[in-house]
């Protein structure tokens, strides 16, 4: 074979695949669908009031058909347990930040990109909220186990995948601010678990555990020292 007729057959060959591919999907009537099999012909009447208002679609394995979504302008649909980055919940309610500072997630994290401090309280002793939280993004594996062991319901898994940017050093560790988001977004986001009894349960019982907590820090923080027992006169032994 001489020199480059592999390439030209090589070419040949996905040609033949590509012409198959569509010549298949038009002889089954297929090619004239919009993604995949979905029931939506080629919208080719612009003015018609249905048009854009495709529904979100899905392709499963058994689909055949020409399949491009034609991202941004229309989307895959997300799925509740579908997870990126994990985030840190605050209660919409009275704004409190479920965190304890309690370190488990730091903990149980497999690459260890979670670290954190503790805030102090006016007489400097500790308090359980956190001081600072930060996670690199570029290290999380979203592997779920912070929000698994998170004794306090505070860390959750959030779907959003639309995280570049152009600077990839200290924009990628996220801080406190950059991980705060209100119940009221999880709950939007993750309403099945948000509605699940499992769920329900388990925040009633944390919000107490979390409170019971504050309380014990700030009630010994506002405690006045207890005042010290008298130095026992020292017995001087006569001779
Ligand atoms: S495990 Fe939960 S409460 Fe403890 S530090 Fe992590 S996010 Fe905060
Ligand atoms: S999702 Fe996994 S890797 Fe990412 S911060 Fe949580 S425990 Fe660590």
């Amino acid at each position: 074979m001489s020199a480059g007729t592999g390439i030209v057959i090589g070419h040949l060959v996905t040609l033949r695949r590509f012409l198959l591919t569509f010549w298949r999907d038009i002889r089954t009537g297929k090619g004239l669908h919009r993604r995949g099999g979905g029931h939506q012909k080629l919208d080719f009447w612009w003015n018609r009031p249905e048009h854009g208002k495709a529904p979100v679609v899905t392709q499963d394995a058994t689909q055949e058909g020409i399949f491009t979504v034609e991202y941004p302008d229309e989307r895959l649909p997300t799925y509740e347990r579908f997870r990126v980055l994990p985030v840190l919940v605050y209660d919409t309610e009275d704004g409190n930040v479920r965190c304890t500072s309690c370190n488990i997630c730091a903990k149980v994290c497999p690459p260890q990109c979670i670290w954190m401090t503790q805030a102090k309280g006016p007489k400097g002793n500790v308090v359980p909220l956190p001081e600072e939280f930060f996670i690199d993004m570029d290290v999380c594996m979203n592997c779920g186990l912070c929000s698994e062991y998170c004794p306090f319901d505070a860390i959750k898994m959030d779907q959003n995948f639309e995280l570049s940017n152009y600077e990839r050093h200290q924009t990628h560790i996220y801080s406190l601010q950059d991980l705060l988001v209100s119940s009221e977004y999880y709950a939007r986001t993750h309403p099945e678990a948000w509605n699940s009894d499992d769920e329900k349960a388990e925040r009633a019982k944390v919000a107490k555990k979390k409170d019971q907590r504050l309380q014990k820090a700030l009630g010994a923080a506002a405690k006045p020292a207890a005042p010290k027992p008298a130095a026992k006169p020292v017995a001087v032994e006569k001779a």
